[in-house]
């Protein structure tokens, strides 16, 4: 942390501002130690301020990020960092639905695969992240674009991490990409949960209390036309849902 200017204008924390320092934009460069004193001070916010703020940097700035995270090769990088931390958000679950989305699972995976010599000396809270970027990826995505070297690299050095780091978020966090890689039966019911929550905005009609997956006639559920990031089985609940819905609707850059 000593690395950090002290500037009082770093504690603003805005999408740009967190876009900005994981290296999204070409002026200026990434710094991973200011990027994750932004987030710190983020994640002390409301969960509902949170959320907005990811919600934007995902619409918004995601084809920029996913620009920067390709050009790296580390499994963790800056824009990596902002894009986990956002990853909850209904715009990356679309954006990985998206054909600029498609292969980020399997890169990801061939980026831990090919650092699990390192991890050992890694801090532990990037272990951590690492562990759960990939399971997220690996929830919405599948695993089956991760190439069988990949994943028989990944399947022999999860459960050493599991073990070495358990009680902590890195152990548990390799346990989840351990389940999703060999398909665990005795956790796939949590695994679904999961999965279903994280892209239940995208498949699921957001009025308030609405389970609908179809509207009343069968047929698929209407998007908000601005977010494309939200459906409604009908206008009446879209209309329920706009005061709730309007500060995370964002037009999307992709
Ligand atoms: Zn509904
Ligand atoms: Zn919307």
């Amino acid at each position: 942390m000593s690395t950090v200017p002290r500037d009082p204008a770093l504690l603003n924390v805005t999408a740009e501002s967190l876009v900005r320092w994981a290296g999204g934009f070409e002026d200026t460069a990434p710094h991973a130690e200011i990027l994750s004193m932004q987030l710190g001070i983020a994640q002390s916010m409301p969960q509902a301020s949170q959320n907005i703020i990811y919600c934007e940097v995902i619409a918004k700035y995601m084809p920029a990020l996913a620009d920067v995270w390709r050009r790296a090769t580390e499994a963790v990088t800056p824009a990596g960092t902002l894009i986990n931390a956002a990853s909850t958000t209904p715009y990356f679950v679309r954006f990985l639905r998206s054909p600029d989305g498609a292969d980020i699972a399997a890169i990801q995976a061939q980026r831990v695969a090919a650092a699990v010599d390192r991890v050992p000396s890694m801090p532990l809270d990037h272990i951590a992240e690492l562990g759960q970027f990939l399971s997220t990826l690996f929830l919405l995505q599948g695993t089956q674009g991760v190439s069988a070297e990949d994943k028989s690299i990944l399947v022999q050095h999860l459960p050493q991490w599991e073990r070495r780091y358990d009680g902590v978020l890195a152990g548990e966090t390799a346990g989840r990409c351990l389940a999703l890689l060999t398909d665990d039966r005795n956790m796939r019911p949590m695994m679904d949960m999961v999965r279903n929550m994280l892209e239940s905005k995208m498949d699921k009609c957001g009025g308030p209390g609405c389970t609908r997956r179809v509207q009343k006639d069968g047929a698929v559920l209407q998007q908000c036309g601005r977010c494309k990031s939200a459906v409604y089985c009908g206008t009446p609940h879209q209309k329920a849902a706009w005061p709730a819905h309007k500060s995370t609707c964002f037009t999307p850059a992709f």
